[in-house]
């Protein structure tokens, strides 16, 4: 028997104005004593003990409520109760994905929130209720919805959501029948760049001028978020790379465009090969616009796992670094460092003129399959990069992470 593949459903909530209170004093109390939880298990840590759930329930909620400084804590206790469950989920997927039990994309230690960014408080299924155009959730209400898609199954929880521009979301966490598609046995490489977002091995260059010029705008934006020079991969967090209601629409726009791209390449190849991002972004993009571009790849990518666990396909992320920039994809000749502004280039063994981010893309693609038939039946070209210099790739990814928190 297949095992349901877990995925978010997103519907557009609206608020009474009179639950404006209930679920701003809800989102305050839950991020309070969410970043309580966070210090306080980090100061357990460095003293040598562990903490947990009931201990920090204890301390963040029971025991703050009788101190002045946390009196006025209130909301919905199981909103507060959630909060540092989470904390504490988030912390387990911290530790499994160090120590490696974890498959996917890494995970990060959880953070502070922060009042300014999207806030959120969780519900799970025995303290909400779906109606025919509302949702009613404990000591908020009901709360009207926009039900623009039909929930497949029954949420196991639902997070409420306040975006960077006011706007509230419900997302449901549900379980879906995987759906495989008739096998069609085609392959595709896809490269991830900043001049386009993906670029595929069979030549596609996937970014509208619309979305290229959408993410440009949001740039110089990211360049005012000081985290984002500092670390190497920002928290896709809305607000510090995005505020406001014109980013909400560029972020809006950019994941529908992210789901047709991920679904139409899902429903088209048998198999998808990728780089990691830790290697490609890390390597590939030095300039600011690459944080606004790893919120897409991160997005792009996790829409493609889950769609191929849901579709039966098979999701390959080549996980060491591969010059696939430097390598002629027709003949394996290795022909050295090339600069970002080379866009075309020939191949002085074969002749071969190349587009740059195609090329890389073909040889992603090689790697992966080379990878995914673990070197029995890998096509004469990957031995030709192997003799190039290349490593042989590893981990093929047979199972995602479909719903981050
Ligand atoms: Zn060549």
């Amino acid at each position: 028997m297949m095992v349901g593949v877990k995925q978010r459903y997103r519907y557009r909530l609206y608020r009474h104005p009179h639950q404006q209170v209930a679920l701003a004093k809800a989102f305050g109390c839950a991020r309070v004593v969410w970043n309580d939880a966070l210090a306080k298990s980090r100061e357990l840590y460095a003293a040598g003990e562990k903490s947990s759930y009931p201990v920090l329930a204890k301390l963040c909620i029971t025991q703050a409520e009788q101190t002045p400084e946390r009196s006025w804590l209130s909301g919905p206790s199981v909103v507060l109760q959630q909060s540092v469950r989470d904390l504490d989920q988030a912390f387990r997927n911290w530790w499994a994905s160090l120590s490696g039990k974890r498959k996917g994309p890494k995970v990060r230690a959880p953070r502070f929130k922060k009042r300014r960014c999207a806030q959120s408080i969780r519900f799970m299924s025995h303290v909400f209720r779906t109606g025919e155009r509302s949702l009613t959730l404990g000591k908020i209400g009901t709360v009207p919805i926009e039900w623009s898609r039909v929930l497949p199954s029954d949420p196991s929880s639902v997070t409420v959501i306040r975006d960077a521009s006011g706007r509230y979301f419900a997302s449901f966490v549900v379980e879906v029948e995987p759906k495989p598609l008739p096998a069609n046995g085609k392959a595709v490489g896809i490269d991830l760049g900043l001049a386009s977002l993906a670029v595929t091995s069979a030549g596609e260059k996937d970014r509208p001028a619309e979305v290229s010029a959408l993410c440009a705008e949001a740039s110089p934006a990211s360049a005012a978020a000081p985290q984002a020079q500092a670390e190497r991969f920002p928290p896709p967090c809305r607000c510090s790379a995005e505020g406001g209601s014109t980013s909400a629409s560029i972020a809006d726009k950019r994941l529908d465009f992210l789901h047709q791209l991920s679904t139409r390449i899902i429903r088209e190849n048998q198999t998808v090969v990728l780089e990691d991002l830790n290697v490609s972004g890390m390597l590939k993009n030095k300039q600011l616009a690459r944080s606004i571009a790893d919120a897409g790849w991160r997005q792009f990518r996790t829409l493609l796992e889950s769609k191929a666990l849901q579709y039966g396909r098979q999701l390959v992320v080549i996980n060491r670094w591969l010059p696939t920039s430097q390598v002629c994809s027709t003949c394996g000749h290795h022909d050295g460092k090339k600069e970002l502004s080379i866009r075309e280039w020939q191949c002085p063994s074969c002749g071969a003129v190349h587009d740059r981010d195609i090329n890389a893309a073909l040889n992603i693609l090689t790697a992966g399959l080379a990878e995914s038939q673990n070197g029995r039946g890998a096509a004469h070209k990957s031995t030709a990069l192997v003799a190039a210099g290349w490593e042989a790739p590893t981990h093929p990814i047979a199972e995602a992470s479909p719903c981050p928190a």
